[in-house]
């Protein structure tokens, strides 16, 4: 980067804001996804929109790539560096600056911890329901850049329904206001179109979010099984009778071994196959009624124990257990490979053993801990990146099972993106013809492609199938890292 932008960029954020030392932009190398790895040539941290704005205008005149970052808790190498780009935190932008306890919702500047937002506004009985397991590090920009997901997004929906209002500054500095709390604004739904665009429709400065009343009771149930298959099934016969649980997960047993031996032992059951936790919650006939409906279909399919939550207190620890499991690997291997992929319920229990035996042909150790309800699979595979080969089994497993889930009818990603890692299985999924629509919409908003180039869509198919040439003109090759 030549001296002047440098200056311009320094003059904007002060010197707080502003990582140039080699030693301090190794934290910005990678993202959860530590496969990928590349040192960002800058990285700035603004306080506001106005600063955030004011860099975007000075990249854009230098025509320097800008890679948008959260707490760097992503799973698919979103918030991964693009060479001789500059990323943009938001580690700075972490106000909460209203609470609208009346009217429900909160503004929030886009940096602000997702459990924050719940603790800031507990006192007037409301919450902000999606709960990424992550919830005590990612940011509500990063959520909503991934349309984040969560246990407790089976009842109350993933992060897209939650979101209000926007604001925005686009690759070109100029800010888009769409703060509007009403929940059907006038005009094109942009703020649906920017959630989920994974950091290239533009950065979100601050954040309109819709507040929950916290619900009057819920009941906390601990289902024993003695069979990873019994477990699925039963997640299935509760969707299909129509019961309601806000969050049913499935942990089995090498995750219950990696949690119970962590500091986030929860008291699960170490010779279990597998366990379901479940939270049952509304007023109390309601959850009455469902756990009546839900305990026989346990029964039917053999559980051994069902346990349930005494107080808040062992709920609590019951949760931290499931939130604190990927961590928890990190016991079993120094690596840790969380696939996402997402099938009809009424196939949990075959993709699970189809993902099983993936990676045991491949020699590899895989565990399960996932969002049931959702049909949202996390098959884990510990390895350890340090050996060229494992790494090969890894990422081979990790297609088998994309392509397995596809075949079925399900989907790529449930709630940790596409980003670097599974751009090339787009095309399994979408036709040319819709991937160059996918593209359209974004050029609408960054007609250069500097927003967080080469995540997400296989640039190469969405262009063999253009018309009309491209604004910005840029190739495939140069939008490519
Ligand atoms: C232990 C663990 C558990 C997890 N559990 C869950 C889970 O239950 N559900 C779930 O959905 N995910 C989960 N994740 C994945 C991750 O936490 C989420 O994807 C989260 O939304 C990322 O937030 P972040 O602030 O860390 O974003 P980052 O990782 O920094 O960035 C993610 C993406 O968002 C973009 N971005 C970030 N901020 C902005 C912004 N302000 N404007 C525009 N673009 C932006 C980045 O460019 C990148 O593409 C988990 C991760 C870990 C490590």
């Amino acid at each position: 980067m030549d001296r002047r932008t440098l200056d311009r960029l320094a003059s904007i954020v002060g010197e707080a804001g502003i990582v140039a030392d080699r030693m301090r932009r190794l934290a910005y190398e990678s993202d959860g996804l530590t496969l990928e790895r590349e040192m960002p040539e800058l990285v700035l941290l603004p306080r506001d929109t106005d600063e955030t704005a004011r860099c975007m205008r000075v990249l854009h005149e230098a025509g320097i790539p800008v890679v948008p970052r959260g707490a760097g808790t992503g799973l698919s190498g979103g918030a991964t560096p693009v060479p001789g780009g500059v990323t943009i935190g938001t580690a700075r932008m972490r106000d909460v600056l209203e609470v609208n306890a009346s009217d429900r919702y909160a503004i929030v500047q886009a940096g602000v911890v997702n459990i924050a937002i719940s603790r800031a506004c507990a006192k007037h009985g409301l919450f902000y329901a999606p709960d990424p397991s992550s919830q005590k590090a990612c940011t509500i920009g990063g959520n909503v850049a991934e349309n984040a997901g969560g246990p407790h997004c089976f009842r109350y929906g993933s992060t897209t329904r939650h979101v209000l209002g926007l604001v925005i500054v686009t690759a070109e500095g100029e800010v888009l206001d769409l703060s509007h709390p009403v929940a059907d604004p006038d005009g094109y739904d942009l703020i649906g179109l920017f959630t989920g665009s994974e950091g290239m429709f533009g950065l979100a400065t601050e954040i309109t979010i819709q507040l929950t009343p916290m619900p009057a009771a819920t009941q906390t149930l601990l289902a024993i099984f003695p069979s990873l298959d019994a477990a699925c099934e039963s997640v299935t016969d509760i969707i299909a009778a129509r019961l309601e649980p806000s969050a049913i997960e499935i942990l089995d047993k090498l995750t219950i071994q990696a949690v119970e031996a962590s500091v986030f032992a929860a008291g699960y059951p170490t010779d279990a196959e597998a366990v379901l936790l479940l939270d049952i919650e509304g007023g109390e006939l309601e959850v009455e009624t469902t756990v009546k409906g839900i305990e026989p279909i346990l029964a039917r399919h053999g559980r051994l124990e069902l346990r349930s939550a005494r107080d808040a207190e062992e709920r609590e620890r019951l949760w931290a257990g499931r939130k604190g499991a990927f961590g928890a690997m990190g016991r079993i291997a120094p690596d840790l490979y969380v696939a996402d992929v997402v099938v009809p319920r009424t196939r949990l229990r075959e993709i699970v053993r189809l993902a099983t035996d993936e990676c045991t042909k491949r020699g590899l150790k895989m565990s399960n801990v996932f969002h049931a309800g959702d049909g949202n699979l996390h098959p884990n595979i510990s390895y350890d990146r340090r050996d060229p080969d494992e790494v090969e089994r890894v990422l081979a497993a990790g297609r088998a099972i994309m392509q397995a889930c596809v075949d079925v009818g399900g989907s790529l990603t449930g709630e940790h993106g596409v980003g670097l890692e599974k751009q090339e299985q787009m095309k399994l999924l979408f036709s040319p013809a819709d991937l160059a629509a996918m593209d359209l919409a974004r050029v609408a908003l960054d007609p250069d492609r500097r927003m967080n180039p080469g995540k997400m869509l296989p640039l190469r198919a969405c262009m063999e199938t253009r018309t009309r040439p491209i604004p910005g003109g840029m190739r495939a090759e140069e939008a490519r890292p």
